[in-house]
């Protein structure tokens, strides 16, 4: 608590001298792309960034799967925007039960939620409770070592096949991680009881299941391209599937990525061998089906032994010119022993925040928030990344996110709608590192997560990783106070 004062008397002689107080709720590419680009576009701004985990950078840390170093590297420019004299980093801080809305746009002028999406969608089909049905969120914070999941029980030595429901990226990622040789996960930073179950998992087979066909599958062709490259795997597509339409021809033409999707996913079809050696890891991409239920197994009560799945034909458009899958009353079983849900994130509101249930986002107007009833801006209070537009995009796209919802602060600001009259006295870093002492919130600063950080670097040295992630609240909470 003597740190905690003394940052507190620190801070306030120099925030004294500030005149825009910035509260940037949620620490992942859009808080700190936000961050980012206030403190450059505001030389008065003294910018907060908080996080209910002790860790920052949210899905660069937790979501970005190990084997892909090179898209972390981007945490190198965050530190550099924590490192700014003008912001300050504040985790184990959580929006709802650390400190409410309603107390942070008391304490500061501006308020960028920036939360991300921590639920996810379900199917709500019979048999979604079952044992052995997750969501692709839960595994794969499982295998990043996110200190909410590091204790989930995942049983992959019961079972030689696994279903993963979605065809995008997220989906890939995943069948990716069960699929590829441990010892190649071995040299990355993915979490050692993720790596020592994949050690002993069972899993050979792995079926990706969309609902569309192969011109309509979500993912990239980097991705994509990734995993067909795995070594000595087995890859099974049907040749009926790749049979196009008219409409697929069209849906083509007009979209790249989709032609380049389709060109691979033929390709592979074609060069591999008719039929898997034995003992061979395989992957399977299943088209048009659509899942009904989930299967309780008959001897092991509770758990999931395989999805019953309606076959499905395309018809038709959706609002964005895309064909859509509709069942045939044809029906096909599944056996499986694990089936990981990749059909989308869910962000959720907190007390007093305007939310749109069905979109699952912050109403707003280029980032700014809209009241409940539509009708006009809520004071000082912004959105940026995925809460604000939805579980969609990579990294970059919160970077032009980002810069709307500060392009709307500023002109806000300009309007003097922000510091005007009393509002220009908000107590900022001072009212809220005083309010989280007086509830005994143990903070966690940038300093320490640098401490968390060296130590991770310093046990991952030891087995040749390039980090070994501390898994649990209480571990990582306990190298901060060394
Ligand atoms: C599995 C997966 C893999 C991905 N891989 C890639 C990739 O390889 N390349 C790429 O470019 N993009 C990738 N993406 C997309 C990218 O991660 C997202 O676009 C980006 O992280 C979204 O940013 P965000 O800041 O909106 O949310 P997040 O990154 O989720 O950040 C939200 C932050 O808010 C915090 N938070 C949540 N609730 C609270 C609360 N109540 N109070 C305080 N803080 C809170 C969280 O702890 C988190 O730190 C991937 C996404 C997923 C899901």
């Amino acid at each position: 608590m003597a740190v905690f004062r003394s940052m507190i008397a620190r801070k306030f002689s120099s925030a004294t001298v500030q005149s825009l107080r910035v509260c940037v709720v949620g620490s992942g590419p859009a808080g700190f792309y936000t961050a980012e680009k206030m403190l450059k576009a505001h030389k008065g701004a003294e910018v907060d960034i908080i996080d209910r985990l002790p860790t920052p950078f949210g899905l660069v840390r937790s979501g970005v799967a190990p084997d892909h170093p090179e898209t972390k590297i981007v945490t190198n420019q965050f530190s550099r925007v924590a490192h700014n004299e003008r912001c300050s980093f504040f985790g184990n801080v959580s929006l709802g039960s650390s400190i409410s809305l309603h107390e942070l746009r008391q304490i500061y002028n501006v308020v960028v939620l920036a939360y991300g999406a921590e639920s996810d969608r379900v199917l709500g089909i019979p048999g979604e409770d079952l044992k052995g049905v997750h969501s692709a969120r839960e595994f794969v914070w499982w295998y990043n070592g996110h200190p909410d999941f590091s204790k989930l029980t995942l049983d992959l030595e019961s079972t030689d096949t696994a279903v993963v429901l979605g065809q995008g990226n997220v989906a890939l990622d995943v069948a990716r991680i069960l699929l590829r040789p441990p010892t190649e996960l071995a040299i990355t930073d993915i979490a050692s009881h993720a790596l020592a179950a994949l050690r002993t998992s069972s899993i050979r087979k792995v079926y990706l299941v969309g609902r569309r066909g192969p011109v309509q599958a979500a993912c990239t062709a980097k991705e994509l391209r990734e995993i067909l490259a795995i070594k000595d795997l087995y890859i099974n597509i049907k040749e009926a599937d790749l049979l196009k339409t008219s409409a697929d021809e069209e849906e083509m033409k007009n979209n790249r990525i989709r032609k380049r999707v389709f060109e691979l996913l033929s390709k592979a079809s074609s060069s591999g061998a008719p039929h898997p050696s034995s003992g061979q890891r395989e992957l399977h991409f299943t088209f048009f089906r659509k899942p009904d239920k989930f299967l309780e197994s008959d001897d092991r009560s509770g758990h999931v032994a395989g999805l019953q799945f309606e076959k499905t034909t395309l018809e038709g458009r959706d609002g964005s010119g895309n064909q859509i899958a509709v069942g045939t009353g044809q029906h096909e079983d599944l056996n499986c022993g694990l089936v990981l849900k990749s059909i989308g994130y869910k962000s959720t509101p907190v007390n007093g925040l305007p939310f749109n249930h069905s979109k699952g986002v912050v109403p707003n107007i280029r980032g700014r928030v809209l009241s409940s009833d539509l009708a006009q801006p809520e004071d000082g209070l912004y959105v940026c990344g995925w809460l604000k537009r939805g579980p969609t995009g990579i990294i970059a796209t919160n970077l032009y996110d980002a810069e709307e919802t500060v392009a709307s602060i500023s002109e806000d600001l300009e309007k003097g709608e922000l510091t005007s009259t009393s509002s220009s006295t908000k107590a900022g870093r001072e009212g809220l590192l005083q309010l989280l002492e007086s509830r005994k919130v143990q903070v966690v600063t940038f300093s320490d997560w640098e401490k968390i950080d060296s130590e991770e670097k310093r046990l991952g040295s030891l087995k040749g990783k390039p980090r070994e992630k501390l898994t649990t609240w209480k571990d990582l909470l306990e190298v901060t106070t060394k």
